[in-house]
């Protein structure tokens, strides 16, 4: 599980022509997506995700690497577990960049690797350009 494979499930659920479009088919994950954007908009404590790893315990395992940890979690519970431990390990050592689109009208995520911690789009081809024009336009009207 990687950072990608969190922002994958984290927008799952894109704003299509004003409409929430669900994209995943698994019931649960989509449950767990919609927790995960509540905790991350503060919304929500995250205590909430630890009935997911009621059942999740890590074993090691020796392999060229050296000794790694593996998750182990009933097969109907490891891909959500994976995603929380991705969420914690994202909060853990990227605190405050992983973050909601500022367009209010957008319903992705993103995360933010520039050094100085300013991206606000989950794109800027789509999210950063519109709300630009926006501003533009506002500002033009305040100006005529
Ligand atoms: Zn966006």
């Amino acid at each position: 599980m990687t950072e990608e494979d969190l922002l994958g499930v984290l927008n799952s659920a894109p704003v299509i022509d004003g409409q929430v479009v669900e994209t995943l088919d698994d019931p649960q994950l989509a449950t767990l997506r919609d927790e995960l954007h509540a905790i991350i908009r503060g919304e929500v404590d995250p205590s909430s995700l630890m009935p997911i790893l009621a059942n999740a315990h890590q074993v090691p395992v020796m392999n060229e690497q050296g000794i790694q940890w593996q998750l182990v979690a009933p097969a109907a519970e490891l891909q959500r577990a994976e995603l929380v431990l991705e969420w914690a390990r994202v909060e853990r050592e990227l605190p405050g960049r992983l973050r909601p689109c500022a367009n209010p009208e957008c319903n992705k995520f993103l995360i933010d690797h520039s050094k100085p911690n300013t991206a606000r789009w989950c794109s800027m081809a789509t999210c950063g350009n519109r709300m630009k024009a926006r501003r533009h336009y506002a500002r033009r009207r305040e100006e005529a």
